[in-house]
């Protein structure tokens, strides 16, 4: 199993997570903050920040 390190969009605090975690379209929860971050790409490894509510 390989660890894979996440920089988080939201703390910018590091994890690491199991690359059988990382699915694409999927949703991963930071430890440090609880943000939920969703994956955009595999391979290269792609994330954002994902919101339920996109108001600003
Ligand atoms: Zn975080």
């Amino acid at each position: 199993m390989e660890e894979i390190i996440i920089f988080c969009p939201d703390c910018r605090g590091q994890f690491e997570i199991d690359s059988e975690d990382i699915v694409e379209g999927e949703l991963i929860e930071c430890p440090l903050c609880g943000a939920e971050i969703e994956v955009l790409s595999e391979s290269p490894i792609k994330i954002r920040l994902w919101s339920e509510d996109n108001t600003f």
